[in-house]
């Protein structure tokens, strides 16, 4: 990768950059853009019959497979979330996510990118309504427990 780079061309003087498609002369190693060549047809030094080497540029689609990977990092697991919030919080809701959350990362594995990408957003929802009903729940059986707790004091104390 290194040879590619800043490469001076012998024809037009311009920078040839990995993105060009580089042609370097077989007689003096001198580089050329691939246009410059085909343009002259032939090596610029002096006396060289070089014949072209041609180096063409990375096709884009050759990092396309990458680029998916990286993307695939973005989507996000939700399933220990999910496993919290089936544990402490709603169980029925829970399970909800953490169904969605094992098709996201199947999906994900498959290289589904955008399917995965739905149902992990399912999951986060599924997860979110599953904590959001358990906190509520807590808070609910915190006040009947305190409520509760406040009547049989005072029958006590009334005894
Ligand atoms: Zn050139
Ligand atoms: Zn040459």
């Amino acid at each position: 990768m290194s040879e590619r780079e800043s490469k001076i061309c012998g024809y037009c003087g311009g920078e040839i950059t990995p993105r060009h498609n580089l042609v370097i002369c077989s007689g003096c190693n001198k580089a050329y853009h691939m246009h410059c060549w085909d343009k002259s047809g032939r090596c610029q030094t002096d006396g060289c019959e070089g014949k072209p080497v041609y180096h063409p540029a990375p096709e884009p689609e050759a990092q396309a497979p990458r680029q998916a990977s990286s993307m695939a990092k973005d989507v996000p697991n939700y399933l220990a979330w999910a496993i919290l919030a089936t544990i402490f919080c709603c169980q029925p809701l829970g399970i909800v996510a953490i169904v969605f959350a094992a098709q996201a990362s199947s999906s994900l594995a498959a290289g589904n990118y955008e399917a995965a990408l739905k149902t992990s957003t399912m999951a986060r929802n599924w997860c979110l309504a599953a904590t959001v009903v358990g906190v509520v729940w807590i808070v609910l059986v915190s006040i009947a427990a305190f409520v509760l707790a406040f009547i049989t004091e005072g029958i006590v104390m009334s005894i």
